[in-house]
């Protein structure tokens, strides 16, 4: 690749800008400085320094979500050989990764980026963003329960975070639930449900802090939009 290109790609400078300083002397191709713009390099192999700072490609940021069906593992390997979500993703050659995780059987909004930075803010428990499912569970909690949810119950040998829930609609033998939580720990929502008695029959998340799965139909994905990734970030 010529070596203007390469200093473009990586984003120090315009084509030409970058031909500019080579001219002047500011580029090193393994510690050599390079003057004759016809000079070709190999982005593997050659550590190229503008400025005498060492130059690296910009790699796109890509930010997706996919409305995960059940069956699929939110990992990138499966040990029991069950579908990977990243094989819905078709047409993206960067290599993504999932934000946090959904279990094979829960369905919903699940987030996918090389952006590790954004992934860890999104991960970290200290940063508190609230996660909504829709539950459906067998019977209908009565007060108290729903108030043991809200205020913390004991699962894994500790105490959960105060929880949102709402029953949005009730049945003779199930009810469909609101739930919003912040934390993630593993299948979290489905053992709070447990801990009051009314087993998760069907799990949904819809919404990850202000980033909304709407209408996005099951197994389908799209990129984020503008408003969401600023969002994200
Ligand atoms: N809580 C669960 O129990 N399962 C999920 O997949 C997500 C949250």
């Amino acid at each position: 690749m010529r070596l203007q290109k390469y200093i473009a790609l990586c984003g120090i400078s315009s084509r030409r800008k970058a031909e500019q300083l080579i001219i002047e002397g500011k580029v090193m191709v393994n510690n050599k400085i390079i003057t004759a713009l016809g000079t070709t390099i190999d982005p593997s192999k050659d550590v190229v320094k503008v400025n005498d700072k060492k130059i690296k490609e910009e790699k796109s940021k890509v930010y997706i979500m996919l409305n995960k069906p059940i069956g699929f593992v939110t990992t990138l390997k499966d040990e029991k050989d069950r579908k990977i979500v990243t094989d819905l993703i078709e047409g993206v050659k960067e290599r993504i990764y999932p934000v946090g995780r959904l279990d094979a059987d829960t369905t919903g909004l699940l987030l996918l980026t090389n952006d590790g930075d954004m992934a860890y803010k999104l991960t970290h428990p200290s940063n508190e963003i609230m996660k909504k499912y829709i539950a459906i569970v067998e019977g209908v909690p009565n007060k108290m329960e729903l108030e043991k949810f809200r205020r913390g119950l004991i699962i894994d040998g500790k105490k959960t975070s105060k929880a949102y829930i709402k029953i949005a609609k009730r049945y003779d033998t199930e009810s469909i639930l609101e739930i919003v939580i912040h934390e993630g720990r593993n299948r979290q929502v489905k053992k709070m449900c447990e801990a009051i008695n009314h087993p998760v029959k069907k799990l949904k998340r819809v919404s990850i802090g202000e980033i909304e799965l709407g209408g996005l139909d099951i197994g389908n994905w799209r990129y984020l939009n503008d408003e969401e990734v600023k969002y994200l970030r």
